[in-house]
Formats: structure tokens, sequence, C-alpha cells
């Protein structure tokens, strides 16, 4: 009769034990399965919560927005309202897209606070012989206060220059933050030590069948946020890319489309998204991008789809 009590409390015992351990084991994959896992795992710092990453600079920027290169007057007026009615609160322009104004006026006129806004504007190599000027041109033309981030678009003469005077008017309150566009390891190498500021961000071309991989960890290794243009291939070659047979079959299992799965892998490497559009409901569908997270696999397998080709010559 003792020998069948211990038996029976060993086997009491036993099962409590394996019990709770399952238990313990399903809540650390419940926590990470969720996206937020990213969070610090996530390279370049992103908040998978908040939606943001905090700069070099100490401001913080949301890691998707709205790409506005293609849009003029109504239709980019529209186009921003609806980014901004759907959530979107980081919008990249440039003097070169001639739409500052419009952009300017769609976030004026908007019930979004500016404080809740970053503008993204650039100042072309034509710019660079008066840097003062064109600074002050960019303030005038969106006319909302101050600028969130400038950046150089291109290297070009002078650029070491247009960049001091963005140091300038950081110090003066005129920008938060500054960065580049267009600068690739050789060009940072030669650019940094002639200026005091580290840029804040990189903005350069990455898309899966340009994907910078030797780029990328060089400009977050120096702290630098990196952020791609053409993240669906750029006009004239999206269809191409959103039709992609891997990326279709991994946006299918997903239930999600092409362009989310894009702009999610883009997300996991710690790479900031502006894809541009005019159609509202690509605008919204182009925010869906944190109910789920692509496997190991699936990031491979995209990895595997670079050809380095560039779909633009800068
Ligand atoms: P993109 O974002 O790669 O592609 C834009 C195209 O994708 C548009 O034709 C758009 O059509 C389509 N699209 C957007 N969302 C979609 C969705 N969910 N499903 C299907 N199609 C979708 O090219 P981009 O606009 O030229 O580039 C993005 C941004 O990067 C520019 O707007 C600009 O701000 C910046 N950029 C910077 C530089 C630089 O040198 N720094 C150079 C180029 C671009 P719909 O309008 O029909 O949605």
């Amino acid at each position: 009769m003792k020998k069948l009590t211990l038996l029976l409390i060993t086997f009491s015992f036993l099962f409590i034990l394996s019990a709770c351990s399952q238990e313990k084991t399903k809540k650390s994959s419940d926590s990470s399965s969720t996206a937020s896992r990213q969070t610090s795992e996530t390279p370049g710092n992103f908040n998978f919560d908040s939606k943001t990453v905090t700069l070099n600079s100490g401001y913080q920027m949301p890691v998707y927005g709205l790409g506005t290169y293609s849009l003029h007057g109504k239709e980019c007026k529209t186009s921003v309202t609806a980014a901004l009615n759907n959530g979107v609160r980081l919008i990249d322009t440039a003097h070169a897209y001639g739409n500052e104004k419009e952009i300017g006026e769609a976030v004026r006129s908007s019930d979004v606070p500016r404080k809740e806004i970053f503008i993204i504007t650039k100042l072309y190599p034509d710019q660079f012989s008066d840097p003062e000027a064109a600074i002050e041109e960019a303030l005038d033309q969106l006319d909302l206060g101050y600028i969130d981030m400038m950046l150089l678009h291109h290297p070009g003469n002078g650029d070491v220059k247009a960049y001091k005077a963005m140091e300038k008017a950081v110090k003066e309150g005129k920008i938060h933050s500054i960065g580049l566009s267009n600068w690739y390891i050789e060009e940072l190498e030669e650019f940094l030590p002639q200026v005091d500021t580290v840029p804040a961000l990189v903005q350069n071309e990455i898309h899966p069948y340009y994907q910078e991989n030797d780029v990328i960890p060089y400009i977050q290794e120096h702290g630098i946020t990196v952020q791609g243009w053409y993240p669906l291939g750029g006009r004239g070659h999206t269809q191409e890319l959103l039709n992609d047979p891997v990326i279709s079959k991994i946006a299918e299992h997903h239930d999600k489309s092409s362009a989310q799965v894009i702009l999610r892998w883009n997300l996991q490497k710690g790479v900031v998204v502006i894809p541009g559009s005019s159609n509202p409901e690509h605008i919204k569908e182009n925010t869906e991008l944190f109910d789920f997270e692509l496997t190991d696999d699936e990031m491979m397998q995209i990895h595997d789809l670079d050809r380095g080709e560039k779909h633009d010559w800068y």
C-alpha cells in the first residue's frame, strides 16, 4: 500500500511538472509569433509597436510613408490627404518633384497636428551653389514652420558646402534632421570625414531586384537609418515585381498582396519604405504591414531574387 501511495505521488509530481513546462513553452512561442517580437531584433532599431524609428538626431520618424515623386497639383493634394486620413505620417518630397507647395497645403488643411507629421524634402545639385537660399525656398514652399528632414538629393559639386548650410539650419531650428540620398559606400567614405554631423538618413534605391545587401549594413553600422526609394520597383517596373512568382506565392500564403510582402520584407531588414501612389486603396493597403511576419525562409527566398538590377541611373 505504501509503495502504491509513493508511486501515485511521483506520478502526480511528474504530471504537474510537465504541464508547467508546456505552459511556459506555449507562452514563449505565443509572444515570439507576434510581429512586435521584431522590436528588439530588427536591424535599424525599428519599433514595430509605435511603427517608428529613433534617428541618430534624437527625432522619431515613421517607418513607412508616402512617396510623391510623380504626384502634382490636385492629384498630389488628394493623395497626401488620403495618406494622412489612413494614418500615414511620413511624406517624402523634393525640390525636384515640384510639389512642395501642394504638400504643404494638404498638410495645413488636414486635421492631423503638424507635429505628428514628418516631412522629408531634398536639395538638388543645381541648388548647391547657394544652399542658404535653397533652404529658405523649401521652407517658403512647404510653409509648415520647419522641415523634419532635409537630404542632399545626389552627390555633386558643392555638396559638402550645401551639407554645412543644412547643419547651420539645424542649429537655427529651421530643420530638425539632415541626411543624404544616392550615396553609396565609396561616396560615404569620402563625404563623412568632411562634415560634423553624421547623416540621420540615407535614401537609396532598394527593391527585391536591387537589394544593396552590401550597402545597407554599412550604413546601419554607422548609426544611420536607411530608406528605400522605388520599393515596388518604380513606375514601369512594378508589374514584373508584383507578379514575381516567389513574391506572389508568399503573398498568397499570408493572404496579403505582393506590395505588402515587399514592403514588409524591407521593414524586417530595417529599411524604411516610401511607396508612391495616387490610388487611395493602394495607399491604405501600403499601411497594413504590421499584422503578419515573414519567416526567415521567406526573407531568404526574397533575398535570392537580387539581380543587381537598378531601375534608374543614380
Ligand atoms: P514605387 O513606389 O516603387 O512604385 C510606385 C508605383 O507602384 C505606382 O505606379 C503605384 O501605382 C504603384 N503602387 C503603389 N502601391 C501599390 C499597391 N499597393 N499595389 C499595386 N501597385 C501599387 O515608385 P516611386 O513612387 O517612383 O518611388 C517611391 C518614392 O521614392 C517616390 O515617390 C519618391 O518619393 C522617392 N524617390 C526618391 C528618389 C531619390 O533619388 N531619392 C528617386 C526616386 C523616387 P498607383 O498610383 O496606381 O498606386
